[in-house]
């Protein structure tokens, strides 16, 4: 129940993302026993320059600030409107959060159902409860609202490239570019374009 208005937290998030240009993923992190908002956040790596700047990411700094120590305090759920990557998963089992929801799953840059599906590795010390497919329709929507609108509205750069459907693991069609295209993508604006992942 709850993590359903969670969610609807994350995804009004993710539309902030999208409409600054940004991949839409929100994420919020919850105290379930208080039901306090410890910290939330859009994603934003190409707004900040920084290719970390996912969503999660984003949030867990939030969390730890609000905290005031890099150990969380224990009980939060973290809500994101996609299927957290590798480096994401990765700072969750770090960050020690007791349980994750997500919404849309992402077949192409995942990290926990898919791909590296770190959380499953013997090498991780930390994995938190998973629930995945809440609000996953209105998540994948918006994904699939804003690549159509870029692949309808390309750039001069991505125009031709015939890249990229508009699913959600568009994140990832950073990759099928060139290692000469993405070098050639110097200036912040293109550099924009070319950032699909998150
Ligand atoms: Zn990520």
């Amino acid at each position: 129940m709850s993590d359903r208005r969670h969610m609807g937290l994350a995804l009004s998030l993710a539309e902030e993302a999208a409409a600054a240009g940004e991949t839409p993923v929100g994420c919020v992190i919850v105290d379930e026993a208080s039901g306090e908002v410890v910290a939330s956040a859009a994603n934003g790596p190409i707004g900040r320059n920084d290719p970390t700047a996912h969503a999660e990411i984003l949030a867990l700094r939030g969390a730890a600030e609000a905290t005031g120590n890099y150990r969380l305090r224990p009980g939060l759920t973290l809500y994101v409107t996609l299927e957290p990557c590798a480096m994401c998963a990765g700072a969750i089992s770090h960050a020690r959060i007791a349980r994750v929801v997500y919404g849309a799953s992402d077949p192409k840059s995942g990290g926990v159902a898919h791909g590296a599906k770190v959380w499953d590795h013997p090498q991780c010390h930390w994995k938190p409860a998973v629930a995945s497919g809440v609000e996953a329709e209105a998540a994948a929507k918006l994904l699939k609202d804003f690549f159509k609108a870029r692949r309808n509205f390309p750039s001069p750069r991505s125009a031709g490239e015939g890249k990229g459907e508009g699913d959600m693991g568009s994140r990832a069609s950073d990759d099928r570019l060139s290692p000469t295209r993405r070098f050639a993508a110097h200036s912040s604006a293109a550099r924009g374009e070319e950032e699909d992942h998150e």
